[in-house]
C-alpha cells in the first residue's frame, strides 16, 4: 500500500482540505489514466475528473497543439472578438460532431462551466416560452450555482443555497420507484389535470445517465416518451450532457441510440478536452433568440480551451472510439456483475452504461471504504448518490485493457479489505 505525506496540508488553512479527505496526497504529474503524487506513488484514474477527462491527462497530440498555439503567440483571450482558434472550432464541431448525425443546432459559449450551460439553457427556455417552471427529477444533478441547484434532486445540496429558488419541480426519474408506478403515466397526468398545481413548465431538463445522483440509467424508451410528453405539451427538452456527453456512454452525445432530438443540449467537462475549461449550449436555430449582450461573461469560450477541443475532436472521425468504449464499458458491466455475485455481503447492484458504471452498496458506509481502500493501494475512485452508496468507475476513455484490469483487480481487493 501507498505512503503519503498530508504534513504540508496540515499547516493549510484552506477549502483545498476539503478535497484531500477523499485523495489524501499531493499529486503532482499525470500521463492518460496515470498519476504520480509528490512521494512518486502511482495511481490509476478510475475517476477522471467525473468525466472532464474522457481523452486522458495530457493526451500528447493536444500538448503538441497547445504548445504550438503559444509557442505562436496565439491569440488567448479574446472576449467578444472573433479568433482563428474559435473559428475553427466551430468548422470543425459541425463537420465532425454535427453534420454526420444529422443536428441542426446553434452554439452558444455560455461561461467557462458546466453550471453555465445549464444556467442559460434555463434562461432561455424561460425567454422563448414566457412560463417560470422547469421540471427536472428526481437525483438530477445540474450545478451549484442558484438557478441549476434549484433544479437539483438533492436537499443536502440544495440546503446549501439557503432556500432555493421556487419554479422548480421535482419528478421521479425513470426506475425512481422500485414498483410498477410508471414516472412518465404520472407527469402526463400532472400536466393535463388542473388540480396538480403543475404550471404549463418551460422545460423538462434531464441527464440520460444520472452521474452525481447514483448512476442512474434512463431507458431509452422512457427517454423517447418524455421526448413525445414535451411535443404535446409544447414544452422544451433540455439535456444535459455535461457529464455523460463526449463519449462516456460510447457515442458523442449520450442520447443518440435515444432517437431524441432535444431543443436544447448543455455540454462541458471532456468538451475541453486537456482538462480546460470549456461550456457549449446547443440550441435548435429556431429558440436561438437572444438579443446581444443579454447572456454574457468574461471567460466564455477560452481559445486554448478551443484549440485543445479541436484537436480531441480527432477522436471522432471514425465509429472505432464509441465502439471501443462501449467494449470496454461492457467488460466494466461484466466484472462488477460478477463481484457482486462473489461478494453477497456488498448487497450489491450494478448500473451503467458505457464507462459510466456504477457498483451501487446496500451497507451503509461501504462505498466510502471501498474508495478509501483503493486510494491506499493506488487506485482514484469517488463515490456519488444520495448516500454515496454508489462506487463510481469511470476511467477516461483511452485507458488500455491492462490498466483496467489493474484496476479492477484493485476494487477486487479493496472490497474484500472493506468487507472483511
Ligand atoms: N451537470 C451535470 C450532469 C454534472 O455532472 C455537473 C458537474 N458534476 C454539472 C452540470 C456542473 O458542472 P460544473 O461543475 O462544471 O459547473
Amino acid at each position: 500500500t501507498i505512503q503519503t505525506d498530508m504534513s504540508v496540508f496540515e499547516q493549510l488553512e484552506s477549502e483545498v482540505r476539503s478535497y484531500c479527505r477523499s485523495f489524501p496526497t499531493i499529486f503532482t504529474k499525470a500521463k492518460g489514466y496515470k498519476l504520480w503524487d509528490t512521494q512518486g506513488n502511482e495511481f490509476i484514474d478510475f475517476f477522471a475528473g467525473a468525466g472532464a477527462l474522457n481523452y486522458g491527462h495530457n493526451d500528447p497530440h493536444i500538448k503538441q497543439k497547445l504548445l504550438d498555439y503559444i509557442a505562436d503567440d496565439g491569440i488567448v483571450h479574446s472576449l467578444d472578438m472573433a479568433t482563428s482558434a474559435k473559428e475553427r472550432f466551430l468548422e470543425r464541431f459541425h463537420e465532425v460532431i454535427l453534420k454526420p448525425r444529422g443536428l441542426d443546432y446553434k452554439v452558444m459559449f455560455p461561461g467557462p462551466t458546466g453550471t453555465n450551460t445549464v444556467e442559460s439553457a434555463l434562461k432561455l427556455a424561460r425567454k422563448i416560452t414566457g412560463r417560470e417552471t422547469v421540471i427536472s427529477f428526481t437525483n438530477a444533478f445540474h450545478g451549484m450555482t442558484l438557478g441549476s441547484l434549484s433544479i437539483t434532486g438533492n436537499s443536502f445540496k440544495r440546503h446549501g443555497a439557503g432556500v432555493p429558488l421556487n419554479h422548480s419541480v421535482s419528478m421521479p426519474f425513470d426506475n425512481y420507484f422500485d414498483d410498477e408506478l410508471d414516472s412518465v403515466t404520472l407527469l402526463e397526468r400532472y400536466l393535463e389535470d388542473k388540480g396538480s398545481g403543475l404550471d404549463l413548465p418551460a422545460a423538462i431538463i434531464l441527464e440520460t445517465v444520472q452521474g452525481e445522483g447514483g448512476i442512474n440509467v434512463a431507458r431509452f424508451e422512457w427517454l423517447k416518451r418524455i421526448e413525445e410528453v414535451c411535443r404535446r405539451f409544447d414544452i422544451l427538452l433540455i439535456i444535459d450532457d455535461v457529464q455523460v456527453g463526449c463519449g462516456r456512454t460510447g457515442p458523442f452525445f449520450s442520447f443518440e441510440p435515444a432517437g431524441i432530438e432535444p431543443d436544447i443540449v448543455c455540454l462541458s467537462k471532456s468538451i475541453g478536452a486537456y482538462g480546460l475549461p470549456l461550456a457549449l449550449t446547443l440550441i435548435k436555430p429556431q429558440y436561438d433568440k437572444w438579443a446581444p449582450g443579454e447572456h454574457n461573461g468574461t471567460f466564455r469560450g477560452h481559445n486554448l480551451a478551443f484549440i485543445a477541443a479541436t484537436e480531441a475532436l480527432r477522436y471522432w472521425e471514425t465509429d472505432e472510439f464509441a465502439k471501443e468504449t462501449q467494449r470496454k464499458g461492457e467488460k466494466v458491466h461484466q466484472f462488477l456483475k460478477q463481484l457482486v455475485e462473489k461478494y453477497p455481503q456488498l448487497r450489491g447492484e450494478v448500473r451503467g452504461r458505457g464507462l459510466m458504471q456504477g457498483l451501487a452498496v446496500e451497507v451503509e458506509g461501504l462505498a466510502d471504504q471501498i474508495c478509501k481502500a483503493a486510494f491506499k493501494r493506488g487506485l482514484i475512485m469517488e463515490t456519488s448518490g444520495p448516500d454515496s452508496e454508489v462506487v463510481k468507475v469511470m476511467p477516461p476513455l483511452i485507458i488500455d485493457d491492462e490498466g483496467l484490469e489493474k484496476g479492477l483487480s484493485i476494487l477486487e481487493k479493496s472490497i474484500q479489505e472493506a468487507i472483511k
